[in-house]
């Protein structure tokens, strides 16, 4: 794998730090609540993974799929749900795991369509927040870091389905482009 045009904005450390803090963040809200976490695929299952790994209570795993990007960078208003829940989330504690909240579109329609299921609570972590990219209003919870407004791959992260297994995140320059 060709790695010379990427370039490391936050490091693996930076993440395990940041994971821990959520958790324990999560943990002071859920711990005696058996929660739901929702991950949304495919960008969010690195971040999960290790989440749910520093979470030490009992709680269940769920995945949604929304259309994504496709092999451009920019998003769409227009979102679509590919993979739904195949649980009942009524009464139950949902926190939705996201990878990044770009311009917000794809999570305020999940969160909007996860609400009218009448879960008990609902509440969004993502790692990312990229805000001078937002277009609708999104309530983010638990947030890992502010990144700005540049595109990102690894850890889960893709490019047109490459570099998500990297485990640092790094901004993909383009060939010939100037540091
Ligand atoms: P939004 O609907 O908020 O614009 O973006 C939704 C999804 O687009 C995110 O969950 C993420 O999967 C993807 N996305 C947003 N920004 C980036 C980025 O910088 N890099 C990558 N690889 N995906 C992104
Ligand atoms: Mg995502």
């Amino acid at each position: 794998m060709d790695s010379s045009n990427l370039k490391c904005l936050i490091s693996r450390e930076e993440i395990e730090s940041t994971v821990k803090r959520l958790a324990a963040d999560i943990r002071k809200d859920y711990h005696d609540k058996n929660p739901l976490a929702v991950g949304v695929l495919k960008g969010s299952f690195v971040f999960l993974a290790d989440l749910v790994r520093t979470l030490d209570f009992h709680h269940e795993v769920e995945f949604v799929r929304l259309s994504s990007y496709g092999s451009g960078t920019t998003s769409t208003g227009q979102i679509t749900m590919i993979h739904d829940l195949h649980v009942s989330i009524e009464g139950r504690h949902v926190l939705v795991v996201e990878d990044i909240v770009d311009t917000g579109n794809s999570i305020a329609f999940l969160i909007n369509y996860l609400s009218e299921k009448q879960p008990a609570s609902l509440k969004l972590c993502a790692l990312m927040d990229k805000p001078s990219r937002r277009q609708v209003e999104v309530q983010i919870d638990y947030r890992g870091f502010i990144v700005p407004n540049v595109f990102l791959v690894g850890y889960g992260l893709d490019y047109d389905e490459k570099y998500r297994n990297l485990p640092d995140i790094c901004t993909l320059q383009e060939v010939g482009e100037e540091e």
